[in-house]
């Protein structure tokens, strides 16, 4: 990957960071040669810190190490984006990213609630709703699924919004369920919208 680091005075490029499932932006550092160096060859990412003055692995104190899945450069090659898979709150201040209040659009929110119920269908707990639906298998989950569509529907022919909004939910989330059940994320139903779109 050819960066170049001539064009601003002290040899640094911006990195943005994004978390490689999510989407979100993390959080944005600076590198210089040696930093991404270091960072492909070490397969996490280290920044050239500006306050600190020196290079900096992003977790060498807290732990919440940003692992690399792909580099890619921008179109006059000054910029860097990184996805990553955070080890952890990628903030210092403990928050998942340094833009919370702007990773709160509805499109981000799917993508955490999908994480959660993948994870509750991986490391199931005896609390969990979700895991005990995933628990019953597909059949039982597909039916919670047309029950909460024809709910939806029933809600759709009265004129109570909080009701038809709340099945709405109901729908979305059971279909989120089943989608993990059957192995698949919205992504890959974007991924099919998109392809009729073209
Ligand atoms: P860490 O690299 O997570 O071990 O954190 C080491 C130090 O780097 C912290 O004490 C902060 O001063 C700073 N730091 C950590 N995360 C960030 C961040 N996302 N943005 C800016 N500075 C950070
Ligand atoms: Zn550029
Ligand atoms: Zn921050
Ligand atoms: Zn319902």
């Amino acid at each position: 990957m050819q960066v170049d680091f001539s064009k601003s005075p002290d040899g640094l490029v911006p990195a943005i960071i994004q978390d490689a499932i999510t989407n979100k932006v993390l959080m944005l550092g600076y590198m210089n040669q040696e930093a991404l160096d270091k960072t492909l060859a070490e397969g996490k990412v280290t920044f050239f810190s500006r306050s600190k003055n020196r290079l900096w692995t992003k977790g060498e104190e807290s732990g919440n190490f940003l692992q690399l899945k792909h580099a890619a450069i921008d179109c006059d090659a000054d910029t860097l984006l990184l996805k990553v898979h955070p080890e952890g709150p990628t903030c210092h201040t403990g928050a998942d990213t340094c833009w919370n209040e702007v990773n709160k659009d509805a499109a981000s929110f799917l993508g955490n609630l999908e994480q959660v119920i993948r994870d509750r269908k991986q490391n199931p707990t005896d609390k969990s709703y979700t895991a005990s639906l995933f628990a019953k298998g597909i059949n039982k989950v597909a039916q919670k699924v047309g029950e909460e569509a024809v709910e939806l529907v029933i809600e759709a022919k009265d004129n109570n919004d909080h009701l038809f909004i709340n099945e709405a939910a109901d729908l979305l989330f059971h279909y989120l369920i089943l989608l993990q059940a059957k192995g698949f994320t919205l992504e890959d139903v974007v991924n099919i919208l998109k392809d009729r779109h073209k």
